[in-house]
């Protein structure tokens, strides 16, 4: 049996909101689980929490907008599909619902319990394959960080938001040591697994604030926010303290060690703009390389050396 699934509907109306009850009751796909909210506030608080499957909205609230309610819910970042309920059926009403984001509307007067069921069934497809394809457009395939685009898109974005409040983050340049060696000695796919290791690892361990992304073959790229040098330093000693203790399984019989290098530049001391940045960064990793690998090197030339495991 597939998993219950929340639907909420967003309606002032108590006849309405009964009516609907007996309709989601006696759907034959499902289970679907229906809330309510009855006001504009609670209908756009209880939306974004983000835990809804799906969303019935109705066009009047009060005297409120019930589009308005959908635009505010997008502009926050909402992505739930949004089914509009109207009392009326006029093509502007159908444009402006369509145009605010939502992905059908219904009128309340001709709505069967098998026209919900469906335009239902239908918006919760949608939401999946949007779903895969923000996934595809935003993530990299084989580790599942974010992809070199989005991350180029959020350094942007968090450089303006640093420059205008004058907060710093920290970037930080990871490189997998020697990884060659591993695609030569064990094969491509153990090379894979290593990767996915790597980075599930960089995932795991960083705030939910901040942000890891595959930068290339076997390097990685994490923002850190509200960071300055020193706390991404010690942050990324301990992700490379932890790699160190945590070496990578690889069936019954295979455990591969990796080590890592890491450049770290700060945003309000090492660079003008966000390519700089990343220049500044990237140099501190060659230095670390060049020093022996399996250490950290800071922008401003501080050293930290990984114990030799
Ligand atoms: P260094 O310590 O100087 O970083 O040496 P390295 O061997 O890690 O670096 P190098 O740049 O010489 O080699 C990186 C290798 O990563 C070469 C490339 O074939 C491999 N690589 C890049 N992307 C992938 C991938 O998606 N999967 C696998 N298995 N290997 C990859
Ligand atoms: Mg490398
Ligand atoms: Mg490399």
């Amino acid at each position: 049996m597939s998993k219950l699934r929340k639907i909420l509907l967003i309606d002032d109306d108590r006849v309405q909101q009964r009516l609907m009850h007996e309709m989601v009751k006696n759907f034959r796909s499902g289970p679907f689980e229906l809330e309510q909210a009855a006001t504009y506030e609670d209908g756009l608080k209880k939306i974004l929490t983000g835990k809804y499957a799906a969303c019935l909205l109705d066009y009047r609230l009060d005297d409120r907008d019930g589009l308005a309610l959908l635009r505010e819910a997008r502009i926050a970042g909402c992505v739930t599909p949004v089914i509009v309920l109207t009392a009326d059926d006029s093509e502007e009403v159908d444009i402006a619902a369509m145009e605010a984001g939502a992905v059908d509307y219904l009128v309340k007067g001709s709505l069967t319990p098998r026209l919900l069921e469906r335009s239902l069934r239908y918006a919760l497809k949608l939401d999946e394959t949007l779903a895969q394809l923000r996934m595809l457009a935003l993530r990299d395939e084989l580790t599942r960080l974010l992809n070199r685009r989005e991350f180029q898109r959020i350094l942007e974005e968090e450089w303006d938001r640093s420059m205008r409040f004058k907060r710093p983050f920290a970037l930080v340049m990871v490189d997998i040591d020697h990884f060659k060696r591993i695609n030569d000695t064990y094969g491509h796919q153990t090379g894979d697994e290593v990767l996915r290791h790597v980075a599930s690892l960089l995932a795991g361990q960083v705030r939910n604030v901040d942000r890891v992304a595959r930068y290339g073959g076997e390097e990685f790229a994490i923002i850190m926010v509200e960071t300055d040098r020193q706390s991404a330093i010690d942050s990324m000693h301990r992700l490379g303290a932890l790699l160190a203790e945590t070496p990578c399984v690889i069936g019954n019989y295979l455990t591969i060690e990796v080590t890592l290098s890491a450049g770290v530049a700060s945003s309000l001391f090492d660079a003008t703009n966000a390519s700089d940045l990343v220049a500044a960064a990237d140099r501190a990793l060659y230095a670390a390389k060049e020093g022996g690998r399996n250490r950290i090197v800071s922008a401003d030339g501080t050293v930290v050396v990984f114990k030799e495991t």
